[in-house]
């Protein structure tokens, strides 16, 4: 007997008859004699409703104040699947009791609308499980040291059930998805693409943080501070299908890096449109120009990316960053009326069509050419550059959007992501 994190997301949960069926599920584990803690997703397109009803009333732009009501409006979602889950499980024959995040409770800071967990506390739903109820909890939400509701973030969810699995101390933390597993790419975007049935963690951080949004990177981080093992599986399997198959099946996050994993030089790539280029140019080249941008970027609360500073010319520069699209109308505001005139900046330009696409492996380490292979086979296409970031196990090129679905389905290719991976 164990205690096991099961989360499904918005897909697994879309309709009533998903959520009988996902109720037929964490029954079958709970007669195999396992303590369940169940953290769903608001059914498919709900947060997005209720974040359209909200734009509707309020269309302005985001302050403390309306950031918080977002919050209030989101969580909703997640309240309904937990209530529904709940009454799907006692139908099933089996004691189950559902919560939000502030009745655990899920404690965060105060960063509506993307707040991080603090802290879990596990004596309420340690009772339950001991009185041989499964527990239910709200994922995406939680409630801040001032008794606010707090949401985690699109794809919050996947944070919330590692975040209870670490908390709990639990076996296993099962991300049950509408893919079976961790792939090569998206599979939507290139059907070719292939399951891992393992991935390092350092791996998986890469791609999350790279935007393959099968799990949320705070989800990853959480993994990997506590040790969490963390599992992608299919919500879409027949729900009676024998458990020690299940429990097998999807891609295993693991924290050893074992020599047949060396083998695959790059296992992944990812794609990001979530970003925007900025550029200010014609800066004077003098030591403290990126402190004096970047610093009032920072200031502004605007994360930046990727930076990519350009040779002088008669001791003038063009200083070039990314930022979260969201981010990039205040920040071209923020260059014109501000930094650029305290520069002397001839121009302030700016791009928002712009993607990020990532080769990923840990093989990276230990081998060389990679990148040259990455560049090689974009050229091929026809495709520019226009910046590049590397780290020990990732290369990321940033290029127009229009050829990001070009580029993956290259790259995929180049680097023999369908073929199966050697024994
Ligand atoms: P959920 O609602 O279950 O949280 P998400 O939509 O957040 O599901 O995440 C699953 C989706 O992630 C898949 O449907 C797939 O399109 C996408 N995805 C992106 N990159 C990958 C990848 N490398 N492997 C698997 N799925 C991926
Ligand atoms: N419901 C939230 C969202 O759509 C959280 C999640 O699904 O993980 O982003
Ligand atoms: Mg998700």
């Amino acid at each position: 007997m164990a205690l096991i994190v099961h989360k499904y997301g918005g897909t697994s949960m879309g309709s009533t008859e998903r959520i009988r069926n996902v109720a037929k599920r964490v029954a079958k584990w709970v007669r195999a004699g396992h303590q369940m803690v169940v953290v769903p997703s608001a059914m498919s397109g709900e947060t997005n409703r209720l974040l359209g009803l909200a734009k509707e009333v309020s269309p302005e732009k985001a302050t403390p104040q309306t950031m918080r009501e977002l919050d209030m409006i989101a969580s909703t979602g997640e309240q309904v699947s937990v209530g529904l889950l709940a009454l799907a499980l006692q139908a099933e024959g089996v004691a189950a009791v559902s919560y939000s995040g502030w009745q655990v409770p899920v404690k965060t800071d105060s960063a509506y609308t993307k707040a991080r967990i603090e802290s879990i506390d596990d004596a309420r739903v340690r009772a339950d499980l001991a009185a041989g109820r499964v527990v239910i909890i709200t994922g995406f939400q939680g409630i801040d040291g001032d008794g606010h509701v707090t949401t985690l973030g699109r794809g919050g969810s996947d944070t919330s059930a590692v975040a209870v699995a670490a908390a709990m101390k639990a076996a296993e933390c099962l991300i049950y998805t509408d893919v079976d597993g961790v792939y090569t790419t998206d599979p939507r975007v290139v059907p070719e693409a292939r399951r891992l049935p393992v991935i390092s963690f350092e791996e998986m951080l890469e791609m999350a943080s790279l935007g393959s949004k099968v799990l949320q990177i705070r989800s990853v981080e959480f993994a990997g501070k506590y040790r969490v093992p963390l599992r992608v599986l299919s919500s879409f399997t027949p729900w009676d299908i024998p458990l020690a198959e299940e429990a097998a099946s999807g891609t295993l996050i693991t924290f050893e890096e074992d020599e047949k994993m060396e083998q695959a030089v790059v296992s992944g790539i990812a794609f990001n449109r979530d970003e925007a280029k900025v550029t200010i140019m014609r800066v004077p080249d003098k030591p403290g120009i990126a402190y004096q941008i970047l610093g009032a970027v920072a200031d502004a609360n605007i994360d930046v990316d990727v930076i990519v500073q350009n040779v002088s010319h008669d001791g003038k520069t063009d200083f070039s960053f990314t930022v979260h699209r969201n981010d990039y109308a205040r920040a071209i505001d923020l260059l014109k009326t501000k930094v650029g005139p305290a520069l002397e900046a001839n121009e302030v330009v700016g791009d928002a069509k712009i993607c990020k696409v990532s080769i990923v492996g840990i093989g990276m380490k230990s081998h060389v050419g990679i990148a040259a292979k990455m560049f090689r086979t974009l050229a091929e296409e026809g495709i520019n550059i226009q910046m590049i970031t590397t780290s020990e196990i990732k290369t990321s090129v940033v290029i127009d959007e229009k050829y990001m679905e070009l580029a993956v389905r290259a790259l995929h290719k180049a680097f023999d992501l369908e073929s199966p991976q050697a024994a």
